[in-house]
């Protein structure tokens, strides 16, 4: 893509390509490349890496003794973007066993969740995405799969129906979830290990960007990583999805193509993301919140129809960051802004 910037209508243009650009980017380049695929390629997540590292160890010492069972299931929540899925992966590659992925939405039926765990090799992963969405059928014959692994079905109708048991492979269930408040607690307490993921320290973030630069061949400052990763939300998939637009910018407007700080401030301005890494909707809620409410407190429900957002979308995206950030707090009688938003008022909103 070659994009020229002369004048202000250019640079509205320029805008426009960047934000097509970054829809392109974000459906069609796969992350699977990106992914670490081994617990020592993994940046950070030291607790998470020793118990997953135990984990594969002794399950693999069990597969020495015996015939092949599975490792514990294993639930991982945390706010999207922040590696459930990479440790999914890498915990099926390090067992040496297959990965099959699937999401709540996904299985409509018990039959399709029938034809999955069927389909499984003895030691399998099964990794369901969104778990909190499964329908209440499905995560009903999950109980008995996870515990025994084996299901009863129902064949027949009334008076002829009979319950047939089926025996399944062993398998290990990897769920992932945004909102662990949403998940059952029968669900939850099939799973052995809980693991929340919490955001990035920055310096994490800047190593990951120091991999991709350097997979890239290309030249970075230090500064200019720090800068991608200080307005990354501590979270590793807005990092990477940054690092894309601030190539792209440097590649039209860098001098040999290098990524300057300068470059990366000027990309991540351009795309409205201010120094402390809160985008357009960030900015909008606190905006909102301050010139509509007073600052709180006001209701997630109330909130999230006064700057058109789902509901959901608030609580496991937008909420987490800006809590962790010191910006917005909870109360019994709802959301509100904090002093810190104050302060920093006219840099931030
Ligand atoms: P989630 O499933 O939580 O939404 P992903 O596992 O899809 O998040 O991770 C998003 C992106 O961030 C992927 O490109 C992944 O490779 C990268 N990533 C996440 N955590 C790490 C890490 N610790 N080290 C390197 N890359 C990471």
């Amino acid at each position: 893509m070659i994009i020229t910037s002369n004048s202000d209508s250019d640079d509205r243009i320029l805008v426009k390509k960047l934000a097509r650009a970054e829809q392109i980017g974000n459906q069609q380049v796969p992350e699977v490349s990106l992914r670490p695929q081994k617990l020592t390629e993994l940046i950070g997540r030291q607790n998470e890496k020793h118990i997953l590292s135990l984990l594969v160890h002794a399950t693999k010492k069990k597969w020495e003794k015996s015939e092949k069972t599975a490792a514990d299931h294993v639930l991982f929540y945390g706010p999207p973007g922040l590696g459930k899925t990479t440790l999914a992966h890498i915990l099926a590659n390090e067992l040496g066993v297959t990965i099959k992925v699937t999401s709540g939405p996904a299985i409509e039926r018990q039959a399709d969740l029938i034809a999955i765990l069927t389909n499984l090799a003895a030691g399998d992963v099964l990794f369901i995405d969104e778990i909190h969405r499964l329908r209440k059928p499905v995560e009903e014959l999950l109980y008995p799969a996870m515990e025994d692994f084996q299901i009863d079905i129902i064949v027949g109708q009334g008076t002829a129906s009979q319950s047939v048991r089926f025996t399944l492979p062993p398998f290990t269930l990897v769920g992932a979830t945004t909102r662990i408040g949403l998940l059952s607690s029968p669900l939850r307490d099939r799973f052995g290990v809980h693991l929340h993921l919490d955001f990035y320290a920055t310096q994490e973030l800047e190593m990951m960007l120091e991999r991709l630069v350097k997979q890239d061949h290309l030249q970075a400052d230090a500064e200019a990583l720090t800068e991608i990763a200080r307005r990354a939300r501590g979270t590793a998939r807005i990092a990477v999805r940054l690092l894309r637009r601030v190539k792209e910018f440097a590649l039209v407007h860098g001098e040999k193509e290098r990524i300057t700080q300068k470059i990366a401030a000027d990309t991540l301005d351009l795309l409205g993301i201010d120094v402390y890494g809160l985008d357009r909707l960030d900015q909008a809620i606190l905006r909102t919140m301050i010139e509509k409410y007073d600052g709180g407190p006001v209701g997630l429900k109330t909130l999230a129809a006064a700057v058109g957002e789902d509901e959901d979308t608030l609580e496991a995206v937008y909420e987490p960051y800006l809590m962790r950030a010191g910006f917005l707090k909870r109360t019994s009688r709802g959301r509100m802004v904090t002093k810190l938003v104050y302060e920093h008022l006219g840099q931030m909103i």
